[in-house]
C-alpha cells in the first residue's frame, strides 16, 4: 500500500455470521498487513500522535520496532507505559486520541495505531512462552502497604504501577468477577474474555493481590482500610448508577438500564435458559440512547435472538456521541436508528410489562453546553412504537457507596469525587482517586491515565510521610 494512501482495513467476521455469536468481530492484523501499516509511519520527530495518548506511549518508537518485525520489542515498548495493550488497541477511541493528532490526518488517514497495538500485544501473547515480568525497582518499599478500591482499568493502573515500583498492593473488588466495566460492560465481540484475563493476569503477576466480593463501605471502610495497616487508598469504584429518564412508566417490567441489560448477559448469562437469572428474548427491543454502551445494548439485543432492534436518540446521526465504527457495525448487523425521537412515557400492558413508547418528534436547535445541537420539541407530535424490551442507556452516575459512607471525603453535585489533578489525592490525606469515580463516564484510557497519575501522587505521599529519598 502506497505510504500516502490509506490505511490498512481491519478484517471483520461477516456481519450476517457474526450477529449469532459473540466472538470477536474484529479479526487483527496479519503480519503483512501490520508491516504494511507500520511502514506509512512517517517518524516524525516530534512526535505528535504521544500528546495524545494518555499514557504516553512513545507510539513512533513502537511502530518501527513492528516494522523491523520484532513484534515482541513493540509489545515491551508499549508495557513500558500501559499495563492493558491488548485492552487499549481494542476500545480506545484513537480516532478522538493519539490518531487524531497524527501527521497523516491532515492528509487522509492516520496511521492505524490502535490496529498496530492491538497486533503487537496479541503477537506477544501467542508467541511469547510465560509473561516477562519485570522485577520490582525499589523492593525495600515491600513493606509498604496500599490498598486499591475496584478492580476496573483505573485500578489495574494503579495496582501494577505502584507494584513495579516495590508497592505491597491489593485490591478489593465488590463483584465476583475482575475487570469493572470491561467483564461486565463491554461484551466479549469487542473485547474476549480471554484477553481481559491474560491482561489482569499480567498485573497479578507483578505480585498484585486480588479479593473479590468486598464491597468497601458495606463490609469495611476507607477509613478501616488506612487505620489497618494501608499507607493509602485509591478509590476507583468508577460509575455504575444509571441516569434515568424520570418519565411516566420507567418502573414498568421490561424496561432496563445499559448497565443492567449488559451485566445481566455478559456476568450472568441471563439469555441462555439453564442459567438462574433469565430475560425474555425480546420482540421488538428498543434502545434509548446513542452512546457507546447504547450499541453494546442494542448489538448484544440483536446477539441474543430479538427479532427487531432500534436506537431511539433525541438529535441525529451527526450528534451520535459512539464511534463511528460501532454505529456502522451496529447497522450492519441490522439494528435501525430512529432519530430525532424522544420518549414521553412507556406504556404498560394489564401485568405491568411494557408494550410500547409513546415518542416525539424532535428538531435541532442552536448548539447547548456540550457545543451538539439543542433538540426542541416538535410540538403535537405524538407517535407511539411497540416494544416489550427497553434498554435506557443514556450514562452513569458514580455509585453513592463510598461518598456516603466515608467522612471528610469532597464530592461534586452529581457525585464525582473532587481531586488534586496533579496528585489524585482527595480532601483526606492518604486517599486518591481516579477514574469514572472522578469524571463520571469517561473512557478505559482516561482512566488508566489517572491511575498513573495517582500512582505516582501516592509513591510521593508515602515517601514524604516515612522521609525516604
Ligand atoms: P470501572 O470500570 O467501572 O471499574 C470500577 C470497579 O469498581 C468495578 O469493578 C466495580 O464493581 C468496583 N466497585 C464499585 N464500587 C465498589 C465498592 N464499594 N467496593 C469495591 N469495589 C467497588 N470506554 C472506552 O474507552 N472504549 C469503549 O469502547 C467503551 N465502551 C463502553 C461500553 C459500556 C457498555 C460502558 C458502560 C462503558 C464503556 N466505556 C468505554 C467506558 C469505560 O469502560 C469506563 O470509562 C472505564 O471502565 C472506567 O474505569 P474505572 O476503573 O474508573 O471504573
Ligand atoms: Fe507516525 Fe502519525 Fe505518530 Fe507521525 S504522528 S510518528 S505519522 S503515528
Amino acid at each position: 500500500m502506497a505510504r500516502g494512501g490509506p490505511r490498512n482495513k481491519m478484517p471483520q467476521q461477516d456481519a450476517a455470521k457474526r450477529v449469532q455469536n459473540f466472538d470477536e468481530v474484529a479479526l487483527g492484523y496479519t503480519e503483512e498487513q501490520a508491516i504494511d501499516e507500520a511502514e506509512r509511519c512517517l517518524n516524525c520527530k516530534n512526535k505528535p500522535c504521544v500528546a495524545g495518548c494518555p499514557v504516553n506511549i512513545d507510539i513512533p518508537a513502537f511502530i518501527q520496532l513492528i516494522k523491523a518485525g520484532d513484534y515482541s520489542g513493540a509489545s515491551e515498548e508499549i508495557k513500558k507505559t500501559n499495563s492493558l495493550p491488548a485492552i487499549c488497541g481494542r476500545v480506545c477511541p484513537q480516532e478522538e486520541q493519539c490518531e487524531k493528532l497524527c501527521i497523516l490526518t491532515k492528509k487522509g488517514e492516520s496511521v492505524a495505531i490502535g490496529r498496530l497495538e492491538r497486533f503487537a500485544a496479541d503477537y506477544e501473547a501467542a508467541h511469547s512462552t510465560g509473561e516477562s515480568v519485570p522485577e520490582p525497582q525499589n523492593p525495600e518499599l515491600a513493606k509498604y502497604s496500599v490498598a486499591v478500591v475496584g478492580c476496573g482499568p483505573a485500578g489495574l493502573t494503579v495496582a501494577g504501577d505502584l507494584a513495579k515500583n516495590g508497592y505491597s498492593v491489593t485490591i478489593f473488588e465488590a463483584l465476583h468477577k475482575t475487570g469493572g466495566v470491561l467483564r461486565y460492560g463491554i461484551p466479549e465481540f469487542r473485547l474476549p474474555r480471554n484477553i481481559l484475563d491474560r491482561e489482569v493476569k499480567y498485573v497479578e503477576s507483578l505480585g498484585v493481590k486480588i479479593i473479590s466480593d468486598i464491597i468497601v463501605g458495606r463490609t469495611f471502610r476507607v477509613e478501616d482500610l488506612l487505620r489497618n495497616g494501608f499507607e493509602a487508598v485509591f478509590v476507583g469504584t468508577g460509575a455504575g448508577a444509571p441516569k434515568l429518564m424520570g418519565i411516566e412508566g420507567e418502573n414498568l417490567s421490561g424496561i432496563y438500564s445499559g448497565n443492567e441489560w449488559l451485566t445481566r448477559i455478559n456476568l450472568m448469562r441471563a439469555h441462555r435458559e439453564e442459567y438462574a437469572t433469565p430475560i425474555k428474548i425480546p420482540t421488538r427491543a428498543c434502545v434509548i440512547g446513542a452512546g457507546n454502551t447504547a450499541m453494546d445494548c442494542a448489538r448484544t439485543a440483536m446477539r441474543i435472538g430479538s427479532e427487531e432492534v432500534t436506537i431511539v436518540y433525541r438529535r441525529s446521526r451527526a450528534e451520535m456521541p459512539a464511534r463511528g465504527e460501532e454505529i456502522e457495525n451496529a447497522e450492519e448487523e441490522g439494528v435501525k436508528l430512529m432519530l430525532l425521537t424522544n420518549p414521553k412515557r412507556f406504556i404498560g400492558d394489564e401485568k405491568g410489562a411494557v408494550k410500547a413508547i409513546e415518542c416525539l418528534k424532535m428538531e435541532l436547535g442552536e448548539p447547548d453546553s456540550s457545543g451538539r445541537r439543542r433538540p426542541v420539541t416538535v410540538e403535537g407530535s405524538e407517535f407511539i412504537i411497540e416494544a416489550d424490551t427497553v434498554i435506557v442507556a443514556l450514562g452513569q452516575n458514580p455509585n453513592p457507596l463510598i461518598r456516603s459512607t466515608t467522612e471528610g471525603l469532597e464530592t461534586e453535585s452529581w457525585g464525582g469525587i473532587i481531586i488534586n489533578e496533579e496528585t489524585g489525592m482527595t480532601s483526606i490525606p492518604g486517599v486518591f482517586a481516579g477514574g469514572d469515580a472522578v469524571t463520571g463516564e469517561a473512557t478505559v484510557i482516561s482512566a488508566m491515565g489517572a491511575g498513573k497519575i495517582a500512582a505516582e501522587g501516592i509513591d510521593k505521599y508515602i515517601r514524604e510521610k516515612h522521609g525516604i529519598e
